[in-house]
């Protein structure tokens, strides 16, 4: 086969990048190596930047979210005996809005394949070649088995963190950067209205924990949890009280209910460059993990996908090629404003070892966020996100 772009991963990034270059009348092939059931359900991230939103709209795949989506114009930040709210629109004109990943990717697979460009599910042993010479390609066996090899005039490292984008580029030519936190998120979905009617992101000597939303009837709620901690060691009960434990607010009561899923997940900040090499681009989660703190994740990924097909467009349409040479450059200055903001809010946030003079900190910059109209503008405008081309 043979066609423009050549997109491995049908994750955010490689959905909007396909979908935009779709909407410039640029043709490219996307292979994903699991099955579009498994990619619709896979629960993810939740908070969508207003950027994200309106590029949503901007694509044609915004009216199921203009309908479904929460908008929220402010967050909480509690510490015992405070909950304190930031109003978005005050602070920075902005807001962010409330849907799933799963029904981002779900309405972004529908575009695909009305727009009947090319989508491969369940694709096995996905390789890319010839890098560094003007006809890259990608090999895969598709769902039947057959080989198949897909020349691209560039290909999209679309692929996430375990793809196999990244681990092409040679390590001699690779730089990364990584911080390990040493404790995780045990999440839960649940069956329950939320009792909120915004985020609260919650500080307590238990640790940190969140009350989120995924729609009007079920909750997203969220516990750190120390990396030796095994599932089976928390029981439903246990889960809701020590979530009212953290929660807990005079006046203020937590609903419970069936829990639909749960699952633990480690914390980590990761940034590799280059996100070029010769023919292959890197965007979202194959160049860069945030932890979900700063609920940037998916709005990164987003954003790079933007920047990226800017960039083909431009070059496409005989508008040079300078876009492309600058789009590692770009998206990086975006990446490690964001990496920095997740990293801060996530050790403002949680309880790490014994350390009673960083506790001491911590209520420091709560209170200071609370009481200063600048420190409360600088969080509301990374949390509501920077523009593209920040
Ligand atoms: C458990 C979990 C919870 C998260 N929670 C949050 C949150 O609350 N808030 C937040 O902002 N972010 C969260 N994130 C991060 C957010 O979901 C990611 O940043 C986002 O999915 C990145 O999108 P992406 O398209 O770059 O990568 P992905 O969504 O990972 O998509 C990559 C795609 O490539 C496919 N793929 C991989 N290898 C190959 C291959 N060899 N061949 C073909 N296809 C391949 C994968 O199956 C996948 O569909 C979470 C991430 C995880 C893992």
């Amino acid at each position: 086969m043979r066609t423009q772009v050549a997109i491995i991963g049908a994750g955010p990034a490689g959905l909007v990048l396909g979908q935009l270059l779709s909407n410039a009348g640029i043709e490219s092939v996307i292979v994903e190596n699991r099955s579009r059931d498994y990619v619709e359900a896979r629960l993810r991230a939740g908070v969508l930047e207003q950027g994200t939103v309106e590029l949503l709209r901007d694509m044609g795949v915004g009216q199921r979210l203009d309908r479904e989506g929460l908008r929220h114009d402010g967050i909480y930040l509690q510490w015992p005996g405070t909950r304190h709210h930031l109003d978005f629109p005050d602070l920075c004109g902005r807001s962010v809005w409330i849907y799933g990943q799963t029904e981002v990717v779900k309405d972004l697979v529908a575009a695909r394949l009305d727009s009947g460009q090319p989508l491969y599910f369940e694709v096995v042993d996905t390789a890319v070649h010839d890098l560094d010479t003007d006809r890259p390609s990608v090999t895969f066996l598709d769902s039947d088995g057959t080989a198949q090899r897909l020349d691209a005039d560039l290909i999209a490292g679309c692929d996430g963190f375990h793809g196999v984008s990244r681990p092409a580029i040679p390590a001699s030519a690779r730089h990364t950067w990584e911080r390990d936190y040493p404790y995780g998120w045990l999440g839960i979905l649940a069956e329950a209205p939320p009792s909120t009617d915004e985020l609260i992101y919650a500080w307590h000597p238990n640790g940190f924990a969140m009350h989120s939303m995924r729609s009007p009837s079920i909750s997203r709620l969220y516990l750190q949890v120390g990396l030796d901690e095994e599932l089976d060691d928390w029981s439903d009960d246990r889960i809701w009280a020590e979530l009212s434990t953290r929660l807990g607010h005079e006046g203020w009561e937590l609903t419970t209910g069936p829990i639909l899923d749960k699952g633990i997940t480690p914390m980590r900040s990761f940034v590799s460059e280059p996100m070029r090499y010769g023919g292959l681009f890197l965007a979202g989660d194959a160049s860069h993990i945030v932890p979900p703190t700063g609920a940037k994740g998916l709005n990164l990924a987003v954003a790079d996908a933007k920047l990226l097909a800017d960039a083909i467009s431009a070059s496409y349409g005989r508008r040079g090629h300078d876009l492309l040479d600058a789009y590692a450059q770009t998206a990086l200055r975006r990446v490690w404003r964001c990496t920095h903001f997740s990293w801060w809010m996530t050790s403002m946030l949680h309880i790490e070892g014994d350390d009673p003079f960083a506790r001491q900190l911590q209520l420091a910059q709560l209170r200071y966020l609370s009481t200063s109209r600048a420190a409360a503008q600088s969080l509301a405008e990374n949390y509501t996100g920077l523009p593209y081309g920040w």
